[in-house]
């Protein structure tokens, strides 16, 4: 049996009921097999970055796991899949976006998966939720650098 990693992963929703999209997101990772979830960040309401859009609602978790890196960032993938195909009504937009930040300390540069996640720097909504958990892995200069990115935590 492989030792439990501590992972982090992002999640972001910004179609149909975002909010509901998100939690169930959240309550599904820690039922996936080999993960627990320690922590689950607040819930922060977000203008898009770099897009338009109505709001995103955006969270972070915190994860032990005995899965591998590439494991995992599958298991993800299946969640975004599922959450793409369901359909409570014609039309209805759903869509889910699940971003391995960290795993351990590990460094990954392969052609499917990059960790730490390369743009998680760059986001008010990633660093934010992530500092709320894990207040050691975040900077006040990293926060001050996304300072000017609207983000409110509901
Ligand atoms: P997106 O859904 O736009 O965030 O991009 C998903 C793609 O990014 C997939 O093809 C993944 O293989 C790739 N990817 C690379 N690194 C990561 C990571 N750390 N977390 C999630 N997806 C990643």
């Amino acid at each position: 049996m492989r030792d439990p990693v501590a992972a982090y992963v992002a999640l972001g929703a910004n179609l149909g009921d975002a909010q509901p999209t998100v939690l169930r997101a959240i309550k599904a990772i820690g039922q996936t097999p080999g993960v627990s979830v320690l922590r689950a960040s607040s819930l922060y309401r977000t203008a898009p970055v770099e897009s338009s859009g109505p709001d995103y609602i955006n969270a972070v978790v915190a994860l032990d796991t005995t899965l591998t890196a590439p494991a995992l960032l599958a298991a993800l993938q299946a969640l975004e899949q599922a959450a793409g195909r369901e359909r409570p009504y014609v039309n209805a937009p759903r869509t889910l976006d699940l971003d391995l930040l960290l795993y351990g300390s590990a460094r990954i540069g392969s052609p499917h998966l990059t960790v730490p996640h390369p743009r998680m720097d760059q986001r008010a909504f990633v660093l934010v939720p992530l500092a709320e958990i894990a207040p050691g892995l975040v900077t006040a200069l990293q926060l001050e650098r996304v300072g000017t990115q609207a983000v409110r935590r509901l």
